[in-house]
């Protein structure tokens, strides 16, 4: 499997990294290494200085797809989670600014948080969710679907359009605005609507 992920998809985000609204989806990719799932502890790397966390919503790809329609997106993903796309900011900020690729800032073992999956059919709307990240039991990230630049549909067809989608893939949607640092001893706690997703400590 392989987890793709899209940035910049809130306007508040955007501005609090003084980046730019970009026409087009801001893609990027991690490995399957970079999964860290059943709230088991992140270690903080010792590669860079700040690790962020960016929580985002998860879309689990269950069926094959490639050139797929924004109209038959939907038929693509039957389940949403939640996770943490752990950002080496400190190292991104020097790969960005040398036009240098992403992945040592992104795509690292266990920058992937992952929750447990649930069925979409469990949200009226899969364009209404709203979604949040407590940090040691203070809200520090809020969002809603509503507020994505591009939708799930869209941000589905669009990834199909390069990367043949397949079973098992999952697509980590963007953040919202309140990106910031982790330290030793930190509980992060992700919510779904009012519901406890995943929970799990910083070492
Ligand atoms: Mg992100």
């Amino acid at each position: 499997m392989k987890i793709l992920c899209i940035g910049r998809n809130y306007v508040d985000h955007i501005k609090e990294l003084e980046n730019e609204v970009s026409g087009d989806p801001v893609v990027f990719l991690k490995p399957e290494t970079a999964l860290l799932r059943n709230g088991n502890p992140f270690y903080i790397p010792d590669f860079a200085d700040e690790f962020h966390y960016e929580v985002e919503l998860l879309v689990k790809i269950n069926k094959l797809g490639k050139n797929i329609e924004p109209e038959f997106a939907h038929r693509y993903y039957d389940e949403i989670g939640i996770g943490i796309d752990f950002t080496a900011r400190d190292l991104q900020n020097k790969l960005r600014n040398k036009g240098l690729p992403w992945e040592k800032c992104k795509a690292f073992d266990s920058s992937a948080a992952v929750s447990e999956f649930v069925p979409k059919s469990v949200y009226p709307d899969i364009n209404n969710i709203n979604f949040h990240l407590d940090v040691n039991g203070e809200t520090r990230q809020k969002g809603n679907s509503s507020m994505m630049i591009y939708k799930i549909d869209t941000i589905v067809s669009h990834l199909s359009k390069y990367f043949t989608l397949k079973i098992g893939d999952i697509i980590f949607t963007g953040t919202p605005a309140g990106v910031g640092p982790v330290k030793i001893d930190d509980r992060l706690q992700l919510f779904i609507e009012d519901e406890l997703m995943l929970d799990f400590m910083i070492k």
